[in-house]
């Protein structure tokens, strides 16, 4: 079992969780004495019931993040007021509950829980309290360090008496255990005789009781949830809970149908055997007497602590390539006498130390939420959040998507929520956590009018999605410049948000035109806008003027005319003068375009203000015409007996729209690479297609390569 419910003083870990308690007594209990008595009660009893669910049912109700939410506050609660301490308080006991359906058995020595680590900060100031504590130069010389992975799964202790298998017990509270010896028989990597191997010339110890984690390994435990699933069975939440829940049966059998397996990975008592001077050496022993070893254990001098640091970020980032579940790695002091001189701090071992690697899901306070105005005046409602590091990043923000998201799940401003960030994706709340309500979180509701302009904000019936339909709006001025001059239309280098808060902002720009007549001298004058800048600034706007006429459509942000619908139209007309006078029948009859879309373009144009700006842009010296270009389907023919494969997943085109895209172009998408492939389509997650077409010496594209390939096409463009 994990350490994640027992007490710590650890370096890291009181940073964390002060930082979240200060906040929480400020926005909760407050000063007053009653309130922090009755959470601290509350907190406990929580705990308790918690603990109950992860340790004696196995079915946990809360993620481990939560729990340890609710266990921080409750030690810092203790923390700033000792009059509140109490010896039943579930953080002075070591966590874990004895069920009754099984027999207790006492532990030879308690099984101590490890201090937590979780920043490289946290690493480098155990290892100088190590140093510090080692008062010995020659001791501090010698000092070297064994780096294990922390096995995510059930803690077992196994007795052998003569080399026989005689007792195997859960971890149990760290005292008292649960007698599970007939499921452990069960595990088939767990020798019921040592030595397993005679031959290797280790003889059996008269008495070895060693510390191991039973666990299963992942796709065991699909197998298994599948299975179970099929048959309208019980699931289990993750390999921890299955390998907990396999070896907590009362009737072993059942235990021996499951694929339990075992690491073991500390001697706690040795009596009549090799003389163990070294962790690195007692794995060494373990393992030669037929005992299932982790083998890739390293071993690092003091010198080269930095290495191990590293080597630690390095198994972190691959630990999901394991076949097992691993929740951090552990680093000791790898000198049995040293650790004995090192000692304890309270119920932690100073010898040793746990790093935890953060997951994709972390607890936080929702301090506010904010309204973002998009371009097409969508209103997203955004989370202000308490920054918190999540797989090595910090988040602040998230999106709570829309008004029925935030209702469904009421979420309220001041509660703690749990935050999930994956990869590059923008980072969503998934949910509060309720049980940490102090009372004083708000319900929120959707403003009535936009933050932005002040207009009001307008849900339309059978919509998710709020809007400010204010057009003068200038927050959805704001992200129709970003539009504008963002990558898939005008690319303008260096011309971002930032930049179009503030010609906004400071009146410089009233619609797309006046992009093309910003005051540069003005510009000059502002902070943080050099003379070298302003330049770069001027010199990508002005190289914007000559884009393809599809890029300038794209920009203008016209509802559904996305880049491609763009390419599609602008292939049927050599100018936009010719798209604003064309009836909705004739760009019906454009292959790729609906009525849908049809009707989207007609409306545009139909306004004044919209004919206005092209003319203005025209004026301005954007091209807005391909003037050699016959107003025919030219480019129709640009991918002309061109073979196309697509796969994976592209960034911005869907599969339909790449092939409605390149057969409105000509060419001919198939499903599978051959000799015949003329260019492969590669998107992200590209499988065995992008093998073979490798292979095969096949031409490959990414989105922007196919746009780019329909945009030039064949015939030379006129500028
Ligand atoms: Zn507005």
């Amino acid at each position: 079992m994990s350490d994640k419910v027992e007490p710590q003083e650890t370096v890291g870990r009181e940073a964390t969780v002060d930082g979240a308690v200060s906040s929480t007594a400020a926005g909760g209990a407050g000063g007053d004495e009653a309130a922090v008595a009755a959470r601290v009660q509350e907190l406990r009893d929580l705990i308790r019931y918690h603990q109950y669910r992860y340790y004696v049912l196995d079915d946990p109700e809360l993620s481990d993040a939560e729990f340890d939410k609710l266990f921080g506050e409750l030690q810092a609660l203790e923390e700033a007021h000792p009059e509140l301490r109490s010896d039943d308080s579930p953080t002075v006991r070591v966590g874990g509950l004895v069920s009754d359906r099984f027999e207790k058995t006492r532990h030879p020595t308690p099984m101590l829980s490890l201090a937590n680590a979780f920043s490289e900060e946290d690493l480098f100031a155990w290892r100088e309290r190590v140093k510090r504590l080692l008062s010995e130069e020659e001791e501090r010389a010698r000092l070297v360090y064994v780096l294990e992975p922390k096995f995510d799964g059930l803690t077992v202790v196994l007795h052998y008496e003569q080399g026989r298998f005689t007792l195997g017990a859960t971890r149990g509270d760290g005292v008292l255990g649960e007698n599970i010896t007939p499921n452990l028989r069960t595990v088939r990597e767990l020798p019921l005789h040592i030595p397993v191997d005679p031959r290797r010339g280790v003889a059996a110890p008269a008495r070895l009781v060693v510390r191991g984690e039973a666990y299963v390994e992942k796709v065991d435990f699909e197998a298994f949830n599948r299975r179970q699933i099929a048959q309208e069975e019980r699931t289990f939440a993750n390999p921890r809970n299955f390998a907990a829940g396999s070896l907590r049966q009362l009737d072993s059998r059942i235990s021996a149908g499951r694929p339990v397996k075992l690491w073991v990975y500390q001697v706690l008592v040795l009596e009549g055997g090799a003389a163990l001077a070294t962790q690195s050496g007692a794995l060494a022993y373990l393992a030669d007497l037929g005992l299932p070893v982790y083998p890739d254990v390293r071993r690092y001098a003091d010198a080269d602590f930095e290495t191990l640091v590293e080597a630690v970020a390095a198994f972190g980032a691959r630990r999901h390539d394991l076949p097992f579940e691993v929740d951090g790695v552990v680093i000791k002091v790898d000198d049995l006498a040293q650790q004995a001189q090192l000692g304890f701090t309270g119920k932690d071992p100073r010898w040793a130390i746990a790093y935890k690697f953060s997951g994709q899901e972390e607890v936080t306070r929702l301090l506010d939420i904010v309204l973002n105005v998009g371009r097409t005046g969508v209103v997203t409602p955004n989370a202000v959040l308490e920054p918190v590091q999540i797989g090595g990043v910090t988040v602040s923000k998230a999106t709570l998507h829309n008004e029925d998201y935030i209702k469904a799940l009421d979420i309220r401003v001041g509660d703690q929520v749990l935050v999930k960030r994956a990869g590059d994706v923008i980072p969503k709340v998934l949910r509060p956590l309720v049980e940490l309500r102090s009372g004083d979180e708000q319900p929120w509701q959707m403003p009535a009018t936009c933050p932005t302009c002040g207009q009001p904000l307008v849900r339309p019936e059978g919509e998710a999605a709020t809007y400010c339909v204010n057009n003068a709006c200038p927050a959805q001025l704001v992200r129709l410049v970003e539009h504008f001059v963002g990558r898939g239309a005008m690319d303008v280098e260096g011309f971002g948000i930032r930049q179009a808060e503030l010609f906004v902002e400071r009146g410089y720009i009233h619609d797309l035109a006046d992009i093309y007549a910003l005051p540069w001298d003005e510009i000059r004058q502002l902070e943080g806008y050099g003379d070298k800048r302003v330049e770069n600034l001027q010199a990508g706007v002005e190289a914007s003027k000559q884009r393809p006429l599809a890029r300038l459509l794209t920009g203008l942000g016209i509802r559904y005319v996305g880049s491609v619908v763009a390419e599609l139209l602008m292939a049927h007309f050599a100018s936009l003068d010719a798209l604003m006078a064309a009836p909705a029948e004739e760009l019906n009859r454009i292959d790729g375009i609906g009525p849908r879309i049809a009707a989207s373009v007609v409306d545009y144009f139909s306004l004044q203000p919209n004919r206005d700006l092209v003319r203005r842009l025209a004026e301005a010296g954007v091209r807005t015409a391909d003037l050699d270009r016959p107003a025919r389907p030219a480019a129709a023919a640009a991918l002309s007996g061109k073979t196309f494969v697509i796969t994976g997943t592209l960034p911005a085109l869907s599969r339909d729209e790449a092939k409605a895209l390149i057969e409105a172009h000509g060419g001919k998408v198939t499903g599978s690479v051959s000799g015949k492939t003329d260019f492969l389509v590669v998107g992200e997650n590209a499988g065995s297609k992008l093998d073979k077409a490798t292979r095969l010496g096949v031409a490959t594209l990414d989105e922007a390569g196919l746009l780019a390939l329909v945009a030039s096409g064949p015939e030379p463009r006129t500028a």
